[in-house]
């Protein structure tokens, strides 16, 4: 199947869980991951109409992002070292991998420095998983006062990679958790946190019917890396 068969098919797929869910689809923005793959083949997407792009390494971004249409809409999605956060600012649009107090602290450093203001997505560790990153829902509870306090960031939600496993439905404990501790969130500060970046290629429907409004699909568009 074509790039462009692909995004009709998940498009459709999208359109079918938010009815099932009772959601309105303009609620669920597709990000067509495009990690690996060369500039010439996430072309194939933007030529199907696809505007919304995500990378999870700065490097790929540089070498895609300037030679792919300016109309476009960067997410970075990788882990975040520090001393790449001015580079990722200067080419991204919003960031879903804030993953620590430090790096929320240092990014807003950077962001007022450049006279930025960005979106970011605070990662959440939900399963509590050593190998991987993110704020466990104890931290980010902790911390969310201070986080709230940095004014060049603008937090809009919050993002997890929940544990595998071998029932994509299974995820939706793992996705709900993340509503939850985001609704959470939302009634202890009086504040919106509306978006929830969840589901990819595996499990995005699952994430759709537990409120995800960002999903990070890559495979099932531009095929296996
Ligand atoms: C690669 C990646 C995706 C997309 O995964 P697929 O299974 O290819 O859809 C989504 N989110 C993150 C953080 C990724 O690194």
């Amino acid at each position: 199947m074509s790039v462009e068969q692909n995004l009709t098919e998940i498009k459709s797929r999208i359109s079918s869980a938010c009815e099932q869910a009772g959601r309105d689809v303009d609620e669920v923005e597709l990000i067509a991951v495009s990690k690996t793959w060369p500039a010439e083949h996430v072309q194939k997407a933007v030529d199907a109409g696809q505007k919304v792009f995500g990378e999870n390494k700065l490097q790929e971004g540089q070498e895609k992002i300037p030679a792919l249409s300016k109309n476009l809409t960067w997410h970075y999605i990788g882990g975040l070292q520090r001393n790449k956060v001015r580079k990722v600012l200067g080419l991204f649009h919003v960031i879903h991998s804030i993953d620590s107090l430090k790096l929320a602290k240092y990014t807003n450093n950077v962001a007022a420095d450049m006279g930025l203001n960005p979106d970011v997505l605070l990662q959440v560790n939900i399963g509590d998983e050593s190998s991987k990153g993110g704020f466990s829902p104890e931290e980010l509870e902790v911390s969310f006062s201070e986080l709230l306090e940095l004014k060049n960031i603008s937090i809009t939600g919050l993002m997890c990679i929940p544990p595998v496993v071998i029932n994509s439905k299974d995820a939706a404990v793992w996705f709900r958790k993340v509503r939850e501790l985001r609704d959470g969130l939302e009634i202890s500060h009086r504040i919106k946190l509306p978006q929830l970046s969840m589901g990819m290629s595996n499990d995005f429907e699952t994430a759709i019917a537990e409120g995800a409004t960002y999903i990070r699909v890559g495979t099932s568009i531009f095929g296996a890396r």
